[in-house]
């Protein structure tokens, strides 16, 4: 039997909110509710519900949070970075490339599932719909 909103609730698959509890299971990429439902069917594409306590997870709107998170906090990490390697060593422009690029790539690619997760993880325990 698919879990339907209110008998999930009824059987205690769901936590009470908290936005402690919504930020860590959606840096995990699971569902804010239960914790254990993948959050994400695609990259960044949540599921419709969750596939474990039938949480709508379709009506929580993160927009543009999660990239701007994301580009605060690899700005934070990439561009000290290269100017302390740069202030130090002053190697050439093609080892700063070889460096900074890739990895402001991976960072970015990584972390933003996560912080998109923990954005609607928060809005869970905010109780922010739509
Ligand atoms: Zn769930």
């Amino acid at each position: 039997m698919t879990p339907t909103p209110d008998n999930a609730a009824a059987a205690g698959l769901r936590s009470e909110p908290t936005t402690g509890l919504g930020l860590r299971r959606g840096l995990r990429l699971r569902c804010p509710a239960c914790g254990k439902g993948a959050l994400f069917a695609r990259y960044l594409k949540p599921h419709a519900a969750c596939p474990q306590c039938g949480l709508r997870l379709d009506e929580f709107r993160a927009d543009d949070a999660p990239p701007y998170f994301t580009i605060l906090i690899v700005g934070h990490i990439v561009v000290p970075g290269m100017l302390l390697l740069e202030q130090i060593e002053h190697p050439p422009s093609w080892v700063h490339a070889a460096l900074w690029l890739p990895l402001t790539l991976v960072l970015t690619l990584s972390l933003l599932p996560r912080i998109k997760g923990a954005v609607i993880g928060f809005q869970w325990a905010q109780r922010i719909r739509g």
